[in-house]
């Protein structure tokens, strides 16, 4: 059997709705566009959005609404993708790692002494002072676990630090400090939170993002940025709803997403919270199954204060019990017809960010232990019950042949 690392799930529904818009003529940002919006900000409860034709579009129009200049500083984890801390770099400004705790998501013990040491002009995550103004905080959400947001928004707004949520795995996903308080959805947290709808994320349109914000100047700003910096979005400009002008108020970008992707969209979402079921139900599984193996750890998670979109079920090896490493456990899957993938090789390890920063190994201790025994097993809400059973079967025989 081969069990691919995913398979998006689309209905006729969403087929329906593309060829719609094939033949209605309208392909670009129109009224689906305007109604996956709407849709989307009243799923997670806020009361703008921006569809945008990516998740890196939304964290970078995010920071150039909050003002982030050149030279200034973004923290963002080392344990994330490439988006979270790349998008730092288009304004030129300068990305400060922080480690991530056990959960992989970022610590917000180092968070704090990271801005102490900035504030004190001290060495930090391979930097040297002078030192630009810390300006935005991008937490990112990993697997769909929230980060602790009641102690990383205490950090920013005591240090009025601007947050930028990455929650390309977040959706739906919420956090709550305590049983007592109200939840509260990813991406609701910060100043603006940024959603992914690539081909493998939660819900999908292909290749699409969304900006949420609760503030309408920022929320214009993103708009008019995420189309030229014209005062005026296509559908406007030729309906009955505006006229032919335009105006050019700052040098945009092309970031708009098209209808024919929120057609997809608008009946992903309406299946969004199937999904995550779906999801959770195949993480039970597994947990079930491999917290019997005493090789293998299971990702630990505070049901009372999470609900976890379950992007990610990330399985965590323990190396000194097996007489394989992470690598060829993985090739050992895969050649039994197991697909899986790594979220990530820490961005201070990336060429790109040892050459640019003199950054490398030794600074992030947790993320460079942590990332060298993770697997994320295959979990898509259309997953088979035999698919997951050989899933299971395949790491246990595995496990079993290279114990030591
Ligand atoms: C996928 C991903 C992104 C980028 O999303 P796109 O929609 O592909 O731009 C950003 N951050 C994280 C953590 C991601 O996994």
């Amino acid at each position: 059997m081969n069990v691919p690392y995913f398979r998006p799930s689309i209905s006729e529904a969403e087929i329906n709705e593309v060829v719609d818009s094939l033949r209605s003529g309208w392909l670009t940002t129109g009224p689906k566009v305007a109604r996956f919006e709407r849709a989307f900000a009243e799923a997670i409860g806020a009361p703008y959005s921006v569809a945008l034709n990516s998740c890196t579009a939304a964290l970078h129009l995010g920071l150039e609404a909050i003002g982030l200049k050149r030279g200034e500083m973004v923290l963002a984890p080392t344990m994330t993708f490439a988006a979270t801390a790349e998008v730092a770099r288009y304004f030129d400004a300068v990305p400060v790692f922080v480690d991530c705790g056990h959960d992989l998501n970022i610590s917000p013990a180092e968070l704090e002494r990271t801005i102490a040491a900035i504030r004190a002009g001290q060495r930090v995550a391979g930097l040297n002072p002078p030192y630009g103004s810390i300006r935005a905080i991008i937490p990112m959400h990993y697997g769909g676990y929230c980060c602790d947001m009641r102690a990383i928004m205490e950090i920013a707004n005591r240090h009025q630090i601007a947050v930028i949520e990455d929650a390309a795995h977040a959706f739906p996903a919420s956090f709550r400090s305590d049983s007592d308080s109200e939840w509260l959805s990813a991406g609701r947290f910060g100043k603006v939170g940024c959603f992914s709808f690539y081909a493998n994320k939660c819900i999908t349109t292909g290749e699409g993002g969304m900006a949420v914000t609760d503030d309408p100047a920022l929320t214009e700003r993103i708009r008019l940025m995420s189309l030229h910096g014209m005062s005026k979005d296509a559908w406007k400009r030729y309906t009955a709803q505006g006229s032919w002008f335009y105006e050019l108020i700052a040098p945009g970008f092309k970031y708009n997403l098209t209808d024919l992707a929120a057609a997809i969209g608008l009946h992903q979402l309406a299946r969004a919270e199937e999904f995550r079921l779906a999801r959770e139900r195949i993480a039970r599984s597994y947990n079930e199954r491999f917290q019997r193996l005493p090789q293998l750890e299971t990702p630990a998670g505070d049901a009372d204060t999470r609900v976890h979109s379950w992007h990610l079920y990330v399985l965590r090896l323990r190396l000194d019990t097996l007489t394989i490493d992470r690598a060829r456990f993985i090739d050992e899957l895969k050649a039994r017809g197991v697909a899986c993938s790594v979220h990530w090789l820490p961005l201070h390890l990336h060429l790109y960010y040892r050459q640019t920063y003199g950054l490398g190994e030794g600074l992030f201790p947790v993320a460079e232990r942590e990332w060298q025994r993770l697997i994320s097993l295959p979990i898509f809400p259309d997953m088979r019950n035999d698919e997951l059973e050989y899933v299971c079967s395949t790491v246990e025989e595995v496990v079993a042949k290279y114990a030591r």
